[in-house]
């Protein structure tokens, strides 16, 4: 028998999982540090994407295959360390995403009010970390830092009335704050173009389509129509949709404004967020950005920087400061060390880039540990975590936990999410 730990249960995890599964003799533990799994699937995609959230039933499959078990509440470096689980599995992979925020770096940004996106992204979602955050809603001026699609979501969250949270599993305390939100102004400041944007055209294309809420684009921020045609397809549809933002803009109460050529150099207020000073930029012959030394201001009551994310490091495994990732080869990190995802590549690619990924760091880890060196596995794991008095939670426990969240659903919504690991473990009798 061949024993394998992954440590993280969101997309990467599972579809490692997935592919481990179908070999003979193999018997893989998932580990996650939350009793509930899926991890940004759960608490990172958007709530009113729940198309992009069914793909949950798909790790649902994986997860009840007899080999693949669910370990939950597990916090490795606490609960057990990752010299033990080499000691315990004939391979252990990391899939641990992405889930801190890179700095923003500039005079300020410690200043209360200014969020990073994973923060404000697991406040709406329910993480269990954030869902204190309560973020000031109460000023008209918003700063999204970034053109990618996590400012998009930020963006059309803060923008959507009550109503058009239908449907979604956006959590109450973030439905109640932002059915009382002050916010009428959202800037999204990017720091070079149009044709640099990060942002996908279905997602682009929403902004377009909302009850009280209006795109606004500087037409003399576009640049000649007829070098779209250089574009690879998906970015020349976003353009386009930039293009009719800006032809057509429409008067509605809360305004979304594209900042291009716009970098924030500093964030000012006193005591904490007011306004946010961004320098009007250039491209260079690289197309990077360079500063043209001409300022403005924006006022903001909430600053919310979205440039990306890191990979948080784990004391003993090798790690690319400037990547914000695992020093990896091809997912290899040291001898039965692996890791897949965002923890191997970086905070790029959709939820679907993860399944060759996942594929490909599975077949590798077949082939190295070839039949298994007669680790414990399993067992050895069950016997130091009881040893420790951690009691991990099953598949069928989050079952158990997902049917009381899907009971407490509010009338359209698929459930009404717990944000709490206490709530998490009471629904399960613990
Ligand atoms: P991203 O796509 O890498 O975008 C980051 C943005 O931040 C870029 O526009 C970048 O500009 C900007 N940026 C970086 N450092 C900056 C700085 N110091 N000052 C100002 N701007 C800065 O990252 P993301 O939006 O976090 O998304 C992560 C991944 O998740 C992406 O692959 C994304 O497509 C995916 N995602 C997909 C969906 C969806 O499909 N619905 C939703 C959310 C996220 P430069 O280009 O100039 O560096």
């Amino acid at each position: 028998m061949r024993h394998v730990a992954i440590v993280g249960s969101g997309p990467a995890g599972y579809y490692t999982a997935e592919t481990l599964q179908k070999a003979d003799d193999i018997a893989v533990d998932v580990i996650d540090r939350l009793p509930v799994p899926y991890g940004l699937i759960r608490t990172g995609v958007a709530p009113d994407h729940q198309s992009i959230k069914a793909v949950s039933r798909r790790y649902e499959g994986v997860a009840l295959t007899d080999n693949v078990r669910f370990v939950g509440h597990v916090a490795v470096g606490e609960d057990v360390s990752i010299d033990e689980l080499l000691s315990l599995y004939d391979a252990v992979v990391l899939a641990t995403g992405a889930p801190n925020d890179r700095p923003l770096g500039i005079a300020g940004a410690d200043l209360p009010g200014v969020i990073g996106s994973a923060a404000f992204v697991g406040w709406y979602n329910g993480h269990p970390d954030f869902a204190d955050l309560d973020p000031p809603l109460g000023a008209p001026g918003v700063a999204v830092i970034g053109n990618g699609n996590v400012a998009l979501d930020v963006a059309r969250i803060l923008a959507k009335s009550p109503a058009e949270f239908a449907g979604s599993d956006i959590v109450a305390h973030a439905r109640d704050a932002l059915a009382h939100s002050g916010v009428r102004e959202i800037h999204i400041l990017g720091r070079r173009g149009p044709h640099q944007i990060a942002m996908t055209p279905k997602e682009l294309g929403e902004l377009g389509h909302l009850d009280r809420a209006s795109p606004r684009v500087d037409p003399a921020d576009l640049p000649p129509e007829g070098d779209d045609a250089l574009l690879e397809p998906g970015m020349r549809k976003s353009v386009t949709h930039l293009r009719d933002f800006a032809a057509n803009p429409v008067a509605k109460p809360v305004t979304i404004d594209f900042d291009f050529f716009a970098s924030p150099v500093a964030i000012e207020g006193d005591g904490r967020v007011e306004r946010v000073i961004v320098e009007k930029t250039e491209l260079d012959a690289d197309l990077r950005s360079r500063g043209t030394g001409e300022t403005y201001a924006i006022d903001a009551g909430l600053v919310i920087s979205c440039i990306g994310y890191q990979t948080p490091p784990i004391p003993g495994v090798p790690y690319e400061h400037g990547r914000g990732r695992f020093a990896n080869d091809e997912g290899r990190i040291l001898p039965g060390l692996y890791c897949v995802g965002w923890a191997r590549r970086g905070p790029t690619g959709t939820i679907g880039t993860n399944k060759p990924d996942g594929a490909r760091v599975a077949e590798l880890v077949l082939g190295d540990i070839g039949r298994g060196a007669g680790k414990p596995g399993r067992p050895g794991l069950d016997a130091l975590l009881a040893s420790r008095g951690a009691t991990p939670v099953t598949f069928r426990d989050w079952r158990r936990i997902e049917e009381a969240e899907v009971r407490a659903a509010i009338e359209g919504a698929p459930r009404e999410k717990f944000v709490s690991i206490e709530a998490m473990l009471a629904a399960i009798g613990r």
